[in-house]
């Protein structure tokens, strides 16, 4: 029977790699990836066609009445990359530079990092190309909500899964749960993760991002025979992924010596005070670090955070922010992907070369889609857990996870990112053979 699959697959679609598809940016960037994982593991071309290509794409046109009585059209988008290993999973954006390609490279994103931390989805991605920073909370309630009914279609507990991303947060889940509440009448709150508590979200959701990077980064010391308390640390980005692995690393022990935002960054070789520095954060009016001043602290900026003296450099906020301009400057040893897609292809080879270990952002900063997961189990089971054991299950997914990627890429004799994409489109592409071709 699987012979035969393949044999039809090889027949009917090798030439299935027409570039309709834009191969720049983060999704040239992913199926450049995949291209490359594909002949290393030498999939069959009708598997690799089918993992090259989302299984479903949707967008939709999002009308709001805003607050002045004009009627503003937003254009709306969730992708469904696979649901090969399970209901698809993933994040919605809302950003002034949402657009299809970027919407699926972060959904394929999501299909490997479900795979790669070995939880049971696929994955999906979705966004609405908007300026929430322009808007009012009203303007982005009305807006959330229809989109949530635009999507309704597709989306469901046993179907897809949406979640936080950048600008959206537990306020957006409730009122997408609450949307879809409303128009089938019941209660529905296994619909979306990351919501918050009383409407069934999971305790350590918040954090979870972040302390999934910190667990990484200590398995990466042990096996680089490094002391938590010798580390110094350099952390582009202190939203919720950046400001969490940096406190958790802290606590552990680690020295902090940079942190930055969108407003400039911090600098002390021997160590900020993580503590001193939330408490200003949580007291800023958009919770920057903006004004934040102490003694043996110098501003510097985001460029120089990248390539500052630190064992270990944690990009935790946008894309593509090491490239091949500034890789052969960066001084960390380590890298750890907290962002999605931080490093440029370009950057990667260089930092290869150059022997940085770089771990990459599908397993660095698969702890929020671990808790997710978890509280979408809580959420089918009408059961909650106590936060120890969301995070001693947290530890037990990732600590396992890091260890097969880390030993499997040592097998391969290869990166740590390309054994992370071997295991998992090797993953994703057993389950699709498995299943077969319908009809
Ligand atoms: P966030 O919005 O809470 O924080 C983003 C941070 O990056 C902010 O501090 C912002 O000021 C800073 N920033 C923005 N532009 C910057 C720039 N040009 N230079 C330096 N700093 C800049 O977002 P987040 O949830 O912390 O997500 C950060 C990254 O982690 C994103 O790539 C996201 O896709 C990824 N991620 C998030 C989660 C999660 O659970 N939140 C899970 C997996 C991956």
């Amino acid at each position: 029977m699987e012979t035969q699959i393949q044999e039809t697959l090889l027949d009917t679609q090798p030439t299935l790699f027409v570039s309709e598809q834009t191969e720049g940016g983060l999704w040239g960037t992913v199926l450049n990836q995949l291209d490359d994982v594909a002949r290393r593991l030498k999939l069959n071309p009708g598997i690799h066609a089918i993992l090259r290509q989302p299984e479903r794409e949707l967008t939709v046109a999002v009308p709001v009445m805003m607050d002045d009585g004009l009627i503003k059209v937003f254009t709306g988008y969730r992708i469904q990359h696979s649901s090969a290993r399970g209901p698809c999973k993933g994040g919605i954006r809302y950003h002034p530079e949402v657009n299809l390609d970027e919407v699926r490279a972060l959904a394929s994103l999501m299909s490997w990092k479900c795979a790669v931390v070995n939880i049971p989805y696929g994955g999906a991605k979705g966004g609405v190309r908007c300026d929430p920073a322009q808007m009012s909370e009203d303007e982005v309630c009305r807006m959330t909500r229809r989109f949530t009914a635009m999507i309704m279609p597709i989306i469901g507990a046993k179907r897809d899964i949406p979640a936080p991303d950048v600008n959206t947060n537990s306020q957006t889940m409730a009122w997408m749960a609450d949307t879809v509440s409303m128009l089938e009448r019941k209660t529905v709150i296994d619909i979306v993760t990351g919501k918050p508590i009383p409407l069934g979200g999971s305790l350590g959701r918040t954090e979870a991002t972040g302390r999934g990077v910190a667990i990484i980064t200590e398995e990466l010391l042990k096996r680089v025979g490094q002391n938590l308390s010798d580390t110094t640390v350099a952390v582009q980005g202190y939203g919720n992924v950046g400001s969490n692995a940096a406190t958790i690393l802290n606590q552990m022990g680690c020295k902090i010596v940079a942190v930055s935002d969108i407003s400039g960054g911090l600098y002390n070789p021997h160590g900020l005070d993580i503590a001193g520095i939330n408490k200003h954060v949580a007291a800023h009016p958009q919770r920057l670090l903006e004004g934040y001043e102490a003694p043996g602290v110098d501003g510097i900026t985001n460029a120089e955070l990248l390539t500052c003296d630190a064992n270990v450099l944690i990009p935790a906020a946008l894309e593509h922010q090491i490239r091949a301009d500034n890789a052969p400057d960066v001084q960390a040893k380590m890298i750890i992907e907290a962002a999605n897609g931080p490093t440029t292809r370009g950057a990667d080879e260089i930092l290869n070369d150059r022997g940085i270990i770089v771990v990459p952002d599908i397993l660095a900063n698969a702890g929020g889609v671990v808790v997710s997961y978890f509280e979408w189990v809580q959420d089918l089971q009408c059961f909650f857990w106590d936060e120890d054991e969301v995070n001693q299950n947290l530890k037990r997914i990732m600590v396992r996870s890091f260890k097969q990627v880390y030993d499997f890429a040592q097998e391969q004799v290869v990166p740590l990112r390309l054994g992370a994409y071997m295991l998992a489109v090797d993953r994703v592409a057993g389950a699709v053979r498995a299943r077969g071709i319908f009809p």
